[in-house]
């Protein structure tokens, strides 16, 4: 899977980096990034993953692979999402030591200094854990800072809170990362379910340097979704208490509704009691239908087993690479 290259074994850092219309924000971004290689102890590549833009990223990414060698472009043949991206990425990467980032230079690319210390002390992973957000609206750090919490009581596995998808792996943990398969993909739980000496570094998340972001509330709602569904069967189970409430409530009831018959109390007015609980247990079953087709769509999704994403392009320094059908690769 990994590509043969002139430089093999002597990578030592990866850098996966998603693009998703940005093409306001690479030039920036190239310019830290060239600055940042200048600090470190070893060579590096520089992967960029283009998720399926329509601005012309692409263009803008081929120019600095032609002249760069450390550059290399993975196109991806359509919009796959954040987290796909990132597999792609991550997946193709050669290094010893692989971190992810995004484009929007929210994530500093020199705090990956700080993550490359703790590396060499020892850690498989470091993660960037945000202390401050900058330039986010007070919506996005309060749903963020709910999703956190709630994750934390529903799944079994300790995600660390706070933190994204800005981390440094080690290629040993790479490795396991890489057989995890799963369609609907929450990295950073994945992270924390593969175990390994992990740590964290803090750093401040800027504001964007240019552009929109491309998670809407949609999907951040499922982007939060998979990292419940895909961590926990709490809402399954759900089902069971809210059965076992619902019927101690029609037992209490129906005992009320024999006590009164017992001594006699008119007892006719029975419409509007007998509606509420119709309509009630109507959306408490609905719910959970729901809530099983959830997870019934997902086991649906991986049963399929189609590959993760589509490769268009993989090109890395290639004299003249202009051409999109160039080396079409499926992974
Ligand atoms: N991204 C991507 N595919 C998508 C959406 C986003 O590759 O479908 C990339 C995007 O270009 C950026 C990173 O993922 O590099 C994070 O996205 P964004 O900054 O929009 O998210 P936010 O920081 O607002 O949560
Ligand atoms: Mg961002």
């Amino acid at each position: 899977m990994p590509e043969q290259s002139a430089s093999g074994d002597d990578v030592h850092y990866s850098f996966v980096i998603p693009v998703f219309n940005e093409r306001a924000v690479l030039p920036s971004l190239f310019e830290r990034l060239d600055a940042l290689r200048q600090k470190l102890d070893g060579p590096a590549e520089f992967l960029m993953v283009d998720d399926g833009s329509r601005d012309g990223s692409v263009d803008v990414i081929r120019v600095k692979c032609g002249a760069d060698e450390a550059y290399r472009l993975i196109k991806l043949s359509r919009n796959f999402g954040h987290q796909i991206a990132i597999t792609a990425g991550i997946d193709q990467a050669q290094g010893q030591a692989v971190i992810v980032m995004d484009a929007d230079l929210q994530d500093p690319p020199e705090v990956a200094l700080d993550l490359i210390e703790k590396w060499r002390e020892g850690f498989e992973v470091v993660s960037a854990k945000r202390i401050a957000r900058e330039g986010e609206t007070a919506f996005k750090r309060w749903t963020a800072h709910l999703f956190y919490r709630v994750l934390d009581r529903l799944t079994p596995v300790q995600i660390e809170k706070d933190v994204g998808d800005f981390r440094l792996m080690d290629r040993k943990f790479v490795d396991a990362l890489c057989q995890m398969r799963e369609r609907d993909r929450f990295v950073r739980g994945m992270v924390s379910w593969v175990g390994f000496r992990q740590t964290t570094v803090d750093y401040h998340r800027e504001r964007r340097a240019a552009g929109e972001t491309k998670y809407p509330l949609s999907r951040m709602m499922r982007l939060a979704a998979d990292g419940i569904i895909g961590f926990s069967d709490i809402p399954l189970r759900m089902a069971l208490w809210f059965g076992a409430i619902v019927s101690l409530a029609a037992m209490a009831f129906g005992l009320y509704v024999f006590a009164g018959w017992l001594f006699n109390a008119t007892l006719v007015q029975g419409w509007a009691s007998t509606v509420i609980i119709l309509t009630f247990l109507g959306g408490v079953n609905l719910m959970m239908i729901g809530v099983a087709g959830l997870y019934v769509g997902r086991i649906y999704e991986q049963v399929k087993n189609r590959p993760l994403y589509i490769i268009d392009q993989d090109a890395k320094a290639k004299p003249s690479s202009e051409d999109a059908s160039v080396d079409p690769k499926t992974q």
